[in-house]
């Protein structure tokens, strides 16, 4: 049931729960049910501290295919002093960069034409149009991370994107000849206030770019441990098409990419616009339909496998420290605190966490205060065996630490499954 009259901001209090974020529908069923957790990016001052813990169920809205959780967390509190820097990893740079070329070479950039970039972070992407002299301009709500783009040169806007906004930007600057929001609809509670905001700035040669990854992840791929309080909505191509219509715009590409363990790359125009509708659209779409994306049967057997891979991961570690190993994780990031917690993991399983970020090193990861270290800690503290948690970047990070630890040290991932992993 749909109630067009109210606008999002009424739904509030249930967004989430009991009203859809997408659609404002009530046709939410139980996804996947956590339990209680922490926030996802809140570290532990001291071994013995405490945190706050609230429900993370993950719901799917049936009306428009929107994955969703309740919020428990505003925007300011996760992101006004946000400590992720895209830049620390090469796999995002080379990414980004990548994204750039492509639209180099199929776009004519003409004197005057701009680019936006929402959550554009500390300018990894947007730095690649300076050499072409294409104006840029970011919206960064970190004001410590839009700080860091600024000093590259980069007009960096320090606040939450909304419709507002768009309207400002509009009148200063007219409609941009794309529009990057990229890895940034998940993390936004007023996800109908941020489609408005880019179908105000979307004139006729716009395009906008919208990657994230999708819901299917975690029902086929089983990637529970991207479900946390900061990351609001998991969107489906379904999703999409369905939002974009209801604001005036159109899905007419989808791109399947390998980056996140599988994101899609949403492409969207005005309605009528002049890109032809691409067939990926209803291919993904009809995809999401045949494994059964919006139905609540298949949820409940993807939470008995979810419960199968914590219960692995529990009795392994508990293995592996009865055998006298020295276990460590590597990258203290969302995706550790959500199979952390979820697994209750029994004290001492894990020695430390190692983690490139100065800010996270003399912290601690609940719930047992796991000591965050910093990588040349790591090194000196001779591990047998390592989880690498950030899965999607495990490449990257197997190559670094190889170097460092020789060949005798074993990695490990446990998602999809416990699994060893190899450079
Ligand atoms: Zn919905």
């Amino acid at each position: 049931m749909v109630n067009e009259t109210l606008s999002s901001e009424s739904f509030i209090e249930g967004r989430g729960t009991k009203y859809c974020r997408g659609c404002l529908g009530e046709n939410l069923f139980s996804g996947l049910d956590l339990g209680e957790l922490p926030i996802a990016n809140e570290l532990l001052k001291s071994a013995d501290g405490n945190l706050d813990t609230y429900p993370l169920h993950l719901k799917v809205c049936a009306g428009c295919g929107l994955g969703q959780v309740a919020d428990v967390v505003t925007p300011e509190r996760i992101f006004r002093d946000y400590r992720y820097l895209s830049s620390m990893s090469s796999t995002f740079l080379q990414h980004a960069a990548e994204f750039v070329n492509q639209r180099i070479e199929e776009e004519v950039f003409a004197s005057g034409d701009w680019v936006l970039e929402i959550a554009s972070n500390d300018g990894y992407l947007l730095k690649n149009f300076i050499p072409f002299g294409i104006t840029a301009i970011g919206i960064e709500p970190a004001e410590n991370v839009a700080q860091v783009s600024k000093n590259l040169g980069i007009h960096t806007i320090s606040e939450f994107f909304s419709s507002r906004l768009a309207k400002d930007l509009l009148a200063k600057h007219g409609y941009p000849k794309l529009i990057i929001a990229n890895n940034v609809l998940a993390h936004v509670p007023d996800l109908i206030d941020f489609v408005k905001g880019l179908s105000v700035l979307c004139g006729a040669e716009t395009r906008i770019s919208i990657e994230n990854p999708s819901l299917a992840n975690i029902l086929v791929g089983m990637q529970f441990d991207t479900i946390y309080h900061e990351h609001y909505s998991y969107l489906s191509a379904t999703s999409m098409q369905n939002i974009s219509n209801r604001h005036g715009l159109h899905l007419f590409k989808v791109e399947e990419l390998a980056i996140h363990g599988g994101s899609n790359r949403y492409w969207l125009q005005i309605q009528n616009g002049r890109y032809p509708t691409d067939l990926s659209v209803k291919r993904i779409a009809d995809f999401e339909l045949e494994i059964h994306l919006f139905d609540s049967a298949e949820w409940d057997a993807c939470a008995t496998k979810v419960n199968g891979i914590l219960e692995q991961f529990r009795n392994w570690l508990h293995t592996k420290r009865m055998e006298g190993n020295r276990v460590h994780g590597y990258g203290a990031a969302a995706k550790a605190s959500t199979i952390l917690n979820s697994i209750k993991i029994e004290p001492n399983s894990i020695i430390s966490i190692a983690d490139v970020s100065l800010e996270k090193q003399s912290r601690f990861m609940p719930p047992h205060g796991i000591k965050i270290v910093s990588p040349e800690e790591l090194f000196e503290q001779n591990p047998t065996d390592i989880v690498i948690f950030p899965w999607n970047i495990k490449t990257e990070i197997v190559a670094f630490l190889q170097a460092h630890l020789g060949e005798q040290v074993r990695f490990w991932c446990a998602i999809p499954e416990m699994c060893r992993v190899y450079n």
